[in-house]
């Protein structure tokens, strides 16, 4: 499958008609267990002496051709799906780190992996220092004794900072831990994070990947060269008291994280995908390349429009001429920069709120990724639970409208904005 092209993965990987029954689309296995031929048998997929399905828990023949399709399509050497791109980064963090354990993570994070990270990992004892990712030399500076990985997004959400994958990979190759990137607003059709050196690649599949806002989904995809014997990682060198005694990386080699993730993550914290939901993403999975490349196509005509708008105070798209991040941009995501579009309300707080209240098409909605426009204020919403600091720092200013935009003709999504732009101008904003 590795000499195919991205679009032909997208449709076949992990794929073997002849073992589904010649089935053109991937079926839906839909059970919770599998039968095995003898006790013997069990017992080998028990001790790992043979591999087969056990328990949907842990695996699943749909979920497996997803994970095998995400795999190739990332350039990893295996992946693990879960029940949400929350569930996959609470877990693969959980089933990487330890109490007393400390993470650099940029702060242009997603909300909900931002609190994960500041305020319910440290009731665990797992601490985060948030660094301003623009330069990649405050990862390395952030770095404490304990520091186990470093975490950031590739596109952030909704900040749309470029992350310098390449500079900080090297940075967290000199601290000998794990690069984790959130390559959700970028997909991988846009971006493989692991050419440019990441270890880890996390998905929500519930965005664009899954595309049409139907299904929560999540995946981690291990790349496969992390050199887990390095001496910081002894979970995977020592024998596994939670696998009877499994040294992972002798056994395992360079799919170690893979298997922890099933054997440990999966068996003892339970965030699996249900087979249907894999299946709905499958689908979104098979038009993935064409379905972005036309997000990120409306998204950049409207990006432009919006600069022309009286409305408008400041647009933010990584695609456009003078943005802060267009190299990097350039450099990282040349095939286009994803279908988020950030702007600001010239009047502020109140402004915003209106928009967002008063758009037909846009959908006032906490999503992003799906086939149809979706909008949403921030601050007053997704961002709300932040102090004015924390705000400023994950990107999100009081005036900030994010748009995602789907797969409508952008004309009309234009009008739409027009429309709603006049309710601002019959707003009287007190000052
Ligand atoms: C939505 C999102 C998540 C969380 O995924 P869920 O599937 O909603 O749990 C994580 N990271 C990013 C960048 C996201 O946009």
């Amino acid at each position: 499958m590795s000499t195919l092209q991205f679009e032909t993965n997208a449709l076949h990987a992990g794929h073997d008609v002849t073992q589904t029954g010649g089935t053109r689309a991937v079926p839906i296995y839909q059970t919770t267990s599998y039968v095995f031929n003898n006790a013997d048998h069990a017992a080998n997929l028990f001790s790992l002496k043979e591999l087969g399905f056990i328990y949907t828990r842990l695996n699943n023949p749909t979920n497996q051709i997803l994970q095998e399709r995400l795999a190739a399509l990332e350039g990893g050497v295996g992946a693990v799906v879960f029940a949400s791109g929350t569930a996959a980064i609470s877990t693969g963090l959980l089933t990487l780190l330890r109490a007393g354990d400390h993470i650099v993570a940029s702060s242009s994070l997603y909300g909900g992996t931002y609190n994960l990270l500041k305020v319910t990992l440290p009731r665990l004892g797992i601490t985060t220092t948030f660094v301003d990712s623009s330069d990649p030399e405050n990862f390395g500076k952030a770095v404490q004794e304990n520091t186990r990985a470093f975490f950031a997004e590739s596109l952030g959400n909704p900040k749309l900072d470029v992350l310098d994958l390449e500079n900080i990979s090297s940075e967290a190759k000199k601290a000998k831990v794990p690069f984790i990137v959130d390559n959700t607003v970028a997909t991988p059709s846009l971006l493989n994070p692991i050419e440019y050196g990441a270890n880890i690649v996390i998905h929500s599949l519930t965005k664009y990947i899954g595309g049409q806002g139907n299904s929560l989904g999540g995946v981690i995809v291990d790349a496969g060269n992390f050199d887990w014997d390095n001496g910081k990682f002894p979970e995977f060198t020592e024998p596994s008291a939670g696998y009877h005694g499994l040294k992972y990386y002798e056994t395992l080699g360079a799919a170690s994280f893979t298997f922890k993730l099933i054997l440990e993550g999966l068996r003892d914290f339970g965030g699996a995908l249900s087979p249907t939901n894999a299946f709905q993403i499958i689908q979104g999975l098979e038009t993935l390349p064409v379905r972005i490349q036309k997000h990120s196509e409306n998204a950049l005509e409207l990006a432009k429009w919006l600069q022309e708008q009286d409305e408008v105070a400041w647009v933010n798209y990584p695609g456009l001429e003078g943005n802060k991040y267009k190299a990097l941009a350039d450099k990282y995501l040349p095939k286009g920069q994803s279908g988020i579009v950030t702007f600001g309300a010239k009047k502020g707080y109140e402004a915003a709120k209106t928009i967002a209240d008063n758009t037909k098409l846009f959908s006032l909605l906490a999503n992003i990724g799906d086939t149809k426009s979706l909008i949403i204020h921030p601050a007053s919403t997704t961002h709300q639970q932040l102090s004015d600091e924390e705000q400023e720092a994950t990107g999100v200013t009081q005036d900030l409208i994010r748009l995602s935009v789907g797969l409508e003709n952008v004309e009309d999504l234009k009008s739409d904005l027009k429309e709603a732009f006049k309710a601002v101008n019959l707003l009287v904003i007190q000052e």
